[in-house]
Formats: C-alpha cells, structure tokens, sequence
C-alpha cells in the first residue's frame, strides 16, 4: 500500500470509534510524510494536534496501523504541512475530448459498469477522503466492512466516478463476484415495468444475486413508494447474506423527502460519507493531473483563471480543460491567456450561474420537496415553516434584498417577521451542522441550475 492509501485506510478506521466533530478537529490535514524501516511519520497541522494525536489516539492509531503492515514497529508525529493526497498513475488511457464518447461504448452490459472510472484516475483530496477512504476499503472486503456504504455530495463532484471505481475494483480484486451499477432512476423504470408484466418476482429475484449492488442517486426514489419497498426488500436480503450495498445522493439519507423511514433507518445503518467541495489548491491539483493524463501543459496563469472562477464542480473544470484542448487541437498551440480568457468567458459568465429570485425559490421548493405555491402560502406545519425561511434567508443572503421585498413576495409579511426568520436561520447555522450542509446543496442547486 502507499503511504496515501495506507493513511486513509487507518483514517476510515478511526472514524468508525470516535465522535464526527472529534474525528474533524484533530484527524483534519493530517498524512503520512514518510514511511520506511518500519517507521511512519504521520504529519499534523500544528503542535496541539501533534499532542493530542501522540496522546490521546497514539495507542489507536498504533493498532491500526499494526493490523493493516505487521512491518510498522513505531508512529511518529510531527508539526508540518501534509502534501496533497494525489494518487497518481501515468498510464491511464484517458484521451483527448474526442474520445470520450468512443469510451462510453465499453460499458460492460451486465455490471453498467465503465472502465473509464477507476480509483487510479481519482484524485483525493480533504474534500472526499472520507468517502474515498471507505470505498478503497469496501473494495478491498465487500460485505464486510461498511455496509450498507452511503455517498452524498453535490452535482459534479465525483459520486459516480467513486461509486464505479469501487465497482470496477471488486471484479479486478474478486473475479468471480458479481458487481451491478444502476442509477436509481433505471431501477425505477425496472420496477414498473415488471409489475406491469407480472415479473417483479423474477425482477427481484435477479437483484438477490449480486454480490455487490450500487444504486446512484437514490435521492430520485423520493415519493416512489412502490420502487422504495421493492428495494428494501432487495436491500434486506442482500444485507442478511452479507452482500455489499453501496447508495449515493445528493444529500444525507435524512435530508431525502419522501423517503420511508425503515429505508431511510437502513441508509443510516451503515457509513456515511460525504464529499465536499475541493479548495484552491486541490482544484489547481485535479486540472494539472487530467492535463497530464492527456499529455497536453497549460500555462499555471490559465490553471489558476479556470480554477478561481470554477469552484464548486469538477465536471465543469473538465468541460473548461475540454474547450482549451480543443483550441490546442486545431491550432497546434496551446492558448495563451488572453485567448483562454475570452475561450471560456461564456462559460463564466452563464447567466447559470447568477442566482436570481426564481432559481432560489425553485431550488428551496424541490430540495425540500414542496410545491412552490406551498412556500407561500400560510401554512404553520414545520414542513414548510423551516423552508420558507430558508428561502427568506437565501433571498436575503444572496440578493440582498430588502426586508420589506422580501415580505412582500411572501404574502404580504411584515418585515420584522422576515428578520426573525432570517435571524432563526443564522442563529441556527452556528450549531447545525445539517443545517449547513443543506443550505449548501441548496445553494448548488441554485448556482449550477
Ligand atoms: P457526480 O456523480 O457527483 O455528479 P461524477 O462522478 O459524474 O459526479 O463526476 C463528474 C466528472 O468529474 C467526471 O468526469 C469525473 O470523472 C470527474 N471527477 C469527479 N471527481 C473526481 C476526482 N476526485 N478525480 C478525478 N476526476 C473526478
Ligand atoms: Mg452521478
């Protein structure tokens, strides 16, 4: 195992034992420096993480390490910046822009699987090693670490991509189990259409004999109660014999309207992951490896311009790669930052990705499940209650408007009511972190719709 690797899997451990807030305060910028003759220097952030790791979780961590190389005989730590977690490998066959579809070609008929997803093209960083972490081990012992394993995350930001490579890993690790990949919207269709043809027996039937089953995006099972208790019981007994189970979705399994509560109790039964959104550095990392794995080199200025204004989705540092390499392709030469500029302007400058009045109140309203009529109205259930001031607290937030406005679009409030909301909001933010998260998928949804 590589040093990366070898970190992570401890860290996936360690998260298992102690609390989330603990597990963020002092695991947080953590990494292996170095790793040789039997000793691991593990680097920390700053002289009290240093102690309170050497003290607290010395003995842990030490055990862990053991069980994982029986070579490591001592873990030391130290005060240091770790390095990007990147794992790199320079002979992935990812191709120009072109080819891209020609590789769609190759996804397997049985698994839905696509060779082009793997762990060697993923790149790690803070934002999803976690989620990494535990996927790396899911594939490494199927059934029998995390189970079932949950990834949430926003648009772009790699939950299929990690999904696949597990995916992709357990057939190259364990030849003979059998791997399906289906995005919860196709296993919806499967469902309907095998009541409707009296199959539903065969279809589930068909399910109980995977060995590792992953659904992508099951936030879209939301209000599908018919294809919810099919999959629960495909998700039981597959759970009972031990077979892997691994769901994305764009947000936690209790951020998911609509969804049944034995369901949503299973999603919470096992590892939750997250992925976040990557910081400076690690975008600036993941452009320079994709334009290496294509052997192409932009200048570090256009590296950093596509990275300032692209923040929030990995798809679309791609897609702004894609249109320079175009340009590289026909000219012969690689822009220069002058023509990158005005190459990726329009994609900037999207009217997308400008909130405005009508996106928030349709992202507020479909986040959260609600007719948008709902939001307005004058309902006090809490269902609604707690979106309508999030949608106050965004319009304030976002557009500045005015209190008074604000009021006024929500019949006819006074403003002092769109304060105390707006209040609530803010107050609540400070101790829930579920509250952030949502208020930050929602804002997603506004920027990237
Ligand atoms: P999601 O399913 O979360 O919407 P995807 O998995 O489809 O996102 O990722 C969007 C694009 O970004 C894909 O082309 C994927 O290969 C790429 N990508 C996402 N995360 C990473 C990563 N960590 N390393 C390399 N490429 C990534
Ligand atoms: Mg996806």
């Amino acid at each position: 195992m590589v040093k990366e690797e070898l970190w992570q899997a401890v860290l996936a451990q360690i998260q298992l034992n102690i609390s989330q807030a603990n597990f963020a305060t002092w695991f947080k910028d953590t990494g292996i420096t170095d790793y040789k003759e039997g000793q691991i220097i593990v680097s920390t952030p700053n002289s009290f993480a240093k102690e309170w790791l050497e003290n607290k979780y010395g003995k842990t961590i030490f055990k862990i390490f053991y069980n994982l190389d029986k070579e490591i005989k001592e873990v030391k730590y130290v005060v240091g910046k770790s390095e990007l977690k990147i794992i790199r490998k320079p002979s992935v066959s990812v191709s120009g822009a072109g080819q891209l579809e020609f590789e769609e070609f190759k996804i397997d008929k049985e698994t839905n699987l696509n060779p082009r997803y793997s762990f060697e093209n993923f790149i790690v960083g803070s934002f999803n090693e976690l989620a990494h972490a535990a996927g790396w081990q899911v594939s490494k012992k199927p059934g029998l670490v995390y189970n079932p394993l949950f990834i949430y995350g926003g648009v772009g930001l790699g939950k299929t991509h990690l999904l696949q490579s597990v995916g992709n890993a357990v057939i190259k690790n364990f030849s003979q189990k059998k791997v399906k990949y289906i995005p919860s919207e196709k296993f919806t269709t499967g469902v309907v259409s095998s009541i409707k043809n009296h199959e539903i027996e065969r279809f589930k039937n068909a399910y109980k004999a995977i060995d590792v089953l992953i659904l992508d995006d099951v936030q879209f099972l939301a209000g599908k109660e018919k294809t919810q208790e099919e999959f629960f019981h495909i998700f039981n007994a597959l759970y009972e014999e031990n077979k892997q189970i691994i769901i994305s979705s764009d947000r936690p399994p209790k951020a998911i309207p609509a969804l049944t509560e034995r369901l949503r109790s299973r999603f919470e039964g096992g590892m939750i992951g997250d992925i976040s959104y990557p910081d400076y550095e690690t975008r600036i990392a993941i452009l320079k490896t994709k334009i290496q794995e294509k052997g192409i080199n932009f200048s570090d200025e256009i590296l950093d311009y596509i990275a300032v204004n692209i923040q929030r989705n990995i798809r679309e540092l791609e897609g702004a790669l894609n249109r320079l390499i175009t340009y590289e392709k026909i000219n012969n030469q690689p822009p220069d930052l002058e023509i990158a500029k005005s190459l990726l302007k329009t994609l900037f400058l999207s009217p997308n990705k400008v909130a405005n009045y009508k996106k928030i109140i349709q992202a507020v309203s479909e986040f959260y499940d609600l007719k948008e009529k709902d939001l307005f109205s004058i309902s006090r259930k809490k269902e609604v209650v707690k979106p309508r001031q999030i949608a106050m607290f965004l319009l304030r937030e976002l557009l500045k408007s005015s209190y008074p406005f604000i009021g006024k679009k929500f019949n006819g409030k006074d403003h002092t009511t769109v304060i105390y909301s707006c209040e609530k909001i803010i107050k609540e933010l400070k101790n829930n972190e579920n509250l952030n998260d949502e208020i930050d998928l929602i804002k997603q949804r506004i920027f990237s719709a």
